[in-house]
């Protein structure tokens, strides 16, 4: 087995079991015969540590599989770490109301690099890693013979995968092409989901929990759902009785699925208003028209898709948060929200305080939000929690 030798003190990181081991702390790699093949990590001193899947072009030289150095890395051992995967969401998705959920959360699920969701009976997969892209085949195999679905679709097209220099997989892996739209429930709200091209797998999975707890809210409350998608949480503050809601997206395929949605659960488009526009433009002139709201949602896009773009990204989160303050009515609540990776929750708190501060308007944090329990954090791997999120009571 080809044999990876770290750096002097560098092992201290494996032993930590954090799976990612960068390019900077290998001192010396035996000749790779294919990327994402099974290596052996050793010690400086030539202690064995770990077998993990290599990535040669990327800056994570190994990603660890496990650190049990006798485990055999083969299908049985992805089937193991699958079953586990799906143990967990058996005991926390309620599959009486819901069938979308994540099945597989990457490193946070012992699999680095595979993302697998579910869509009712549609499956699809995301292979972000050289590893995961080694095990293609096998691991397609076990989710067929453990899920049994009528389709399993792959969505390979992450930006982050340039940075893996591997390429961008979309099609079948097995059974027939899916329709454009497939139906899916999450907590008995009706949602229609284009796996083919939808962002991420389709849908934002990830704040199911948060679009629930946004009913307890907004009960005859006026809502501004600001980068609304598909109207994850506006379908939500309809079936929790909202007066009014205003849903701003710039994406016009993402505002036809939304209007769709509303009609599939036979929800009243009455009091229901879609922009479609910047966010940041149309906060600026709701603060000159004088509007208020009583509850606004902030869940943007990634900001900072890069340690380096950290600082612009603060200034982008800090104005739209500021503005979103200046606009709701004393006694009304702040939804906001970063999936920004390389924001970390403290200075995610931080840029609150400070647009908190500038508004002028006494901020009360009421509830820290994270991403939903079908994505999971591995303790030793802090990279896991990307999802924040803080309710506001703004007066
Ligand atoms: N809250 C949604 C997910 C939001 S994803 C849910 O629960 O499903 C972020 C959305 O922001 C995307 O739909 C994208 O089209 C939109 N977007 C990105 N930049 C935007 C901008 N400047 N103004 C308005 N919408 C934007």
């Amino acid at each position: 087995m080809v044999t990876v030798r770290l750096k002097k003190g560098k092992e201290r990181i494996v032993q930590s079991k954090h799976p990612w081991i960068f390019s900077g702390a290998v001192d010396k790699i035996d000749e790779v015969n294919q990327n994402g093949e099974t290596v052996l990590v050793k010690s400086f001193d030539g202690k064995e540590l770990a077998l993990g899947a290599v990535s040669i072009h990327s800056q994570i030289t190994v990603r660890v599989w496990s650190f049990n150095c006798d485990e055999p890395i083969d299908k049985k051992f992805f089937e193991k770490r699958i079953k586990s995967a799906i143990a967990l969401r058996e005991k926390i998705i309620d599959k009486n109301s819901t069938n979308v959920y994540r099945l597989i959360n990457s490193e946070n699920d012992l699999i680095p690099g595979l993302i697998v969701d579910v869509y009712g009976n549609f499956v699809v997969c995301q292979f972000l890693s050289a590893g995961a892209v080694f095990w293609k085949r096998e691991i397609v195999e076990i989710l067929y013979e453990l899920l049994k679905p009528e389709c399993i679709f792959e969505r390979s097209d992450s930006e982050s995968l340039l940075k893996e220099k591997l390429e961008k997989n979309v099609g079948v892996l097995y059974g027939n092409e899916p329709p454009e739209l497939i139906e899916v429930e999450e907590n008995n709200i009706k949602f229609f989901i284009n796996i083919k091209s939808g962002h991420k797998t389709g849908f934002y999975i990830d704040q199911r929990d948060n679009r629930k707890l946004i009913t307890e809210f907004v009960h005859n409350k006026s809502v501004l759902n600001c980068f609304c998608y598909t109207g994850g949480f506006s379908l939500y503050a309809q079936s929790a009785n909202a007066k009014h809601i205003t849903n701003i997206d710039s994406s016009s395929e993402a505002l036809n699925i939304l209007k769709q949605n509303f009609e599939l659960n036979n929800y009243s488009t009455d009091n229901v208003e879609n922009i479609e526009g910047d966010v940041f433009k149309l906060l600026r002139k709701f603060r000159d028209e004088d509007r208020k709201f009583d509850v606004i949602i902030l869940d943007p896009p990634k900001f900072a898709e890069s340690v380096s773009q950290v600082t612009k990204a603060a200034r982008g989160y800090k104005d739209i948060n500021l503005l979103a303050m200046k606009l709701l009515n004393s006694g009304g609540f702040l939804f906001t929200f970063s999936c920004s990776g390389h924001i970390t929750q403290e200075l995610f708190r931080k840029i609150i305080d400070d647009a908190a501060t500038d508004s002028g308007r006494t901020v009360k944090i009421i509830k820290q939000l994270t991403q939903s329990s079908d994505h999971p954090i591995l303790s030793s791997f802090p990279e896991g929690l990307y999802l924040k999120g803080l309710i506001c009571e703004i007066i």
